[in-house]
Formats: structure tokens, C-alpha cells, sequence
């Protein structure tokens, strides 16, 4: 394997896959959901598929979903986007943020992660090469160190990369924390890359889009995707809003990274992102009662439990078992009691730093949430 990747192992998520597989046990790692996406966006799928649109699309959309996409980031976050030159569809969000990374960042480039952070970030700056620093955010609330951040933003500095709703704490970026990101950005002249796939899921707090902010368009990549927000992950259907120059970059990479992206799948977005606001309240409603019963059952099984205000994870710490770090807590977790969960470690610089922290997801219907509850009463 090239240097480049040398460091990187199996991703955690494939690893706990298979392993839920191999011991039948109930699934709470990987987030994906257990159940499926709505009717209408398959049956346009499907439509699609029978009429034809099965060649390539344009490389980086096709148009009616280029203007799809303009007109939700309008509705959600009041700024107007030409959908010819600032919209990019890519084969999901996780292939968005590569394209931004490796056609925007150059190799020795300093780029600010917030730590814990969702696997592939770490490895697509090392394929672009950028100088990776890290902020880590802590427990109990996650909340941005203000003062490390201010420390670590310099005129060396390309771009922080973020992401609000944040996997996998859920923690959600408050206006304050947006505000001194955006400042630090226009005074340094650094670029924002945020990750907002989870923005539908947010339950304590409004999300917050930090290209909103003044000054901020020009200077952010802002990246989403289909397949929290339908239930739809195996699609693969993601895009990077970004003004020209910055598009520009994002598109130079992902026409040689996928060229395009599934074109069926891009028809069925379309329907998909014309849903009527009452799709969007429902999937948050439910999601909230799903949130509730892996909240509450967690605590009862004994664990103490981290308050998460986005995505659909929660985080808790699992030191009350006597497991001595995250990675053994799962093994016996998955092995003895049948349940997956994530261990965080793997999320962070320093593998240390996330040794007390396991990730649960709650994407999932509500037996196999309350089955899992159930065998961690029994056996932990
Ligand atoms: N984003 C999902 C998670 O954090 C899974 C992504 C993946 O499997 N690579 O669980």
C-alpha cells in the first residue's frame, strides 16, 4: 500500500459490519438505517431506470438536480446559489469532501480538524497531503476550545475542516463557536470545508449552515448528501456548494475521481429533494422517539450517557463496566452480549483521547433498539 495510506486500517465501520455479522449480534454500529427510504424516491428511481436514464450523466450533475440542490440550500439557508457553476454532484458526501480536499488543498497545506472526527477525513488529507492539525473536543458537551482554536489558526493555515451536526457526538456548532470559526477564517484568509450531512437531524437546536454567516460563502465548501436525510446510504448521492473559484477545484477532482455520479439515482434526488417540509418534520419526530428509547435504555443499563443534540448517535462512556478501553468494551460487548457499538478511538489523532467513548447509533426501528437495550440490561 502507498505511504500515504500505510498508517490507515480496515475502516472501523466494515470492521464492526462483519463482526455483527459473523456473532449475530444486533447492530448499533455503522449508521445506516435498518429500515427503508420512502416509496416516492424508489418509485422515481425506478421511473428512471425504465425511461432510459441509464448513460452518463453530466459529470458534475444533472441539471434539474444541480437546481434541486440550489433551491434547498435556498430554502434552508436564504443564500442563492447559480446551480451551473456552484453546485457539484458527487458519488456521496464522503466523495465531495475528498474532491475538495484534493482539489483544494496542497501537499504540505495546514488543515484544522476537530477531533473526534468521522474516518475519512484523516485519510483523504493524508491522500491530498496536507499538514493535519487537530483540535479535540471534549466531554461532556464538546464544546470548541475557543482559546486552542484562536491559538492554532495562522496565516500557514488553508482550511478547517468541520462538521455540525457532528459524528459522532452529536454535538451541534453553536452561533457563538460559527461566529469565532468565521472570524478567524476572514482575518487568516483560511478555507471552511463543512460536513452537514446530519443537518435534518437536528433535535436540541437549530442547524446552522456557517457559510450563512458573513463573509463566509466565498470562503466555504459546504457539502451534503441523500442518505441521511431519505434513509437511502447505499445510494451514494452527494454534492459541494461552493462559489466558482472554489468549485472550480472540487470539480477538477471529481471529474477524474468518478467522472459522475449513478444518473438514475440523480433522478430519483430530484423527487427526493421536492419533498413536501412535512417529510422533514416526521423524520425528525421519529428519529426523536427513536433517540429517546436508546437514551433512556442506555442510562438504565448503566451507562453514563453524553448529551447529543444532532446526527443519530449518541455517545457514552462505558468506564462503569471495567473494560480497560473502548476497543476491548466492544469486543466484549459484541462477543458477550451481542450488541455493536463504535469505539471512538479510532476518531482521533490520539487514540488515547477517545479510549472511554463508545458511539451508538439509533437508526434503527424500534425492536432492534429496544432488543439491544435488553441484552445489555441482561449481560453487561
Ligand atoms: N457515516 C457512517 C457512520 O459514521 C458510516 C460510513 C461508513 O461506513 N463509511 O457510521
Amino acid at each position: 500500500v502507498a505511504k500515504r495510506l500505510e498508517k490507515f486500517k480496515t475502516t472501523i465501520f466494515t470492521q464492526m459490519s462483519i463482526l455483527a455479522v459473523k456473532h449475530g449480534a444486533i447492530n448499533l454500529g455503522q449508521g445506516f438505517p435498518n429500515f427503508d427510504g420512502p416509496d416516492f424516491v424508489k418509485e422515481a428511481a425506478i421511473q428512471a431506470i425504465k425511461d432510459g436514464k441509464n448513460q452518463y450523466a453530466r459529470g458534475y450533475g444533472i441539471p434539474q438536480l444541480n437546481s434541486a440542490i440550489a433551491a434547498r440550500f435556498r430554502e434552508d439557508t436564504g443564500l442563492v446559489v447559480d446551480p451551473e457553476k456552484e453546485v457539484t454532484v458527487t458519488s456521496g458526501c464522503t466523495e465531495a469532501i475528498a474532491a475538495a480536499m484534493l482539489g483544494l488543498i496542497n501537499p504540505g497545506d495546514e488543515v484544522i480538524l476537530f477531533a473526534p472526527f468521522y474516518d475519512s477525513y484523516e485519510a483523504t488529507l493524508s491522500m491530498a497531503g496536507a499538514k493535519i492539525k487537530g483540535i479535540t473536543l471534549r466531554p461532556p458537551d464538546f464544546s470548541i476550545p475557543l482559546d486552542e482554536l484562536k491559538a492554532a489558526v495562522t496565516n500557514k493555515t488553508r482550511a478547517i475542516l468541520m462538521n455540525t451536526p457532528h459524528n459522532p457526538t452529536g454535538k451541534m456548532f453553536t452561533r457563538e463557536e460559527l461566529e469565532t470559526i468565521a472570524s478567524l477564517c476572514t482575518e487568516n484568509d483560511v478555507l471552511v470545508f463543512s460536513d452537514e450531512v446530519y443537518d435534518k437531524l437536528a433535535f436540541e437546536m437549530d442547524h446552522i449552515s456557517i457559510a450563512s454567516l458573513p463573509g463566509m460563502y466565498e470562503r466555504t465548501v459546504t457539502m451534503n448528501s441523500l442518505g441521511k436525510t431519505f434513509s437511502l446510504t447505499g445510494w451514494k448521492i452527494g454534492w459541494a456548494i461552493a462559489p466558482p473559484h472554489l468549485t472550480w477545484g472540487v470539480r477538477q477532482a471529481h471529474s477524474y475521481l468518478t467522472f459522475a455520479t449513478s444518473t438514475p439515482a440523480q433522478w430519483a434526488a430530484v423527487a427526493a429533494l421536492k419533498a413536501p417540509e412535512s417529510y422533514f418534520n416526521e423524520l425528525k419526530r421519529d428519529y426523536a422517539a427513536k433517540k429517546e428509547i436508546l437514551v433512556k435504555g442506555l442510562k438504565e443499563v448503566g451507562f453514563k450517557v453524553f448529551p447529543s443534540s444532532g446526527t443519530y448517535f449518541v455517545t457514552a462512556d462505558h468506564t462503569a463496566f471495567g473494560l480497560e478501553n473502548d476497543v476491548a468494551f466492544c469486543e466484549y460487548l459484541i462477543e458477550e452480549v451481542g450488541v455493536v457499538a463504535i469505539p471512538t478511538s479510532v476518531f482521533y489523532l490520539n487514540p488515547e483521547e477517545g479510549k472511554n467513548l463508545v458511539r451508538f447509533a439509533f437508526c434503527k426501528d424500534e425492536e432492534t433498539l429496544r432488543g439491544a437495550i435488553e441484552r445489555m440490561k441482561q449481560k453487561l
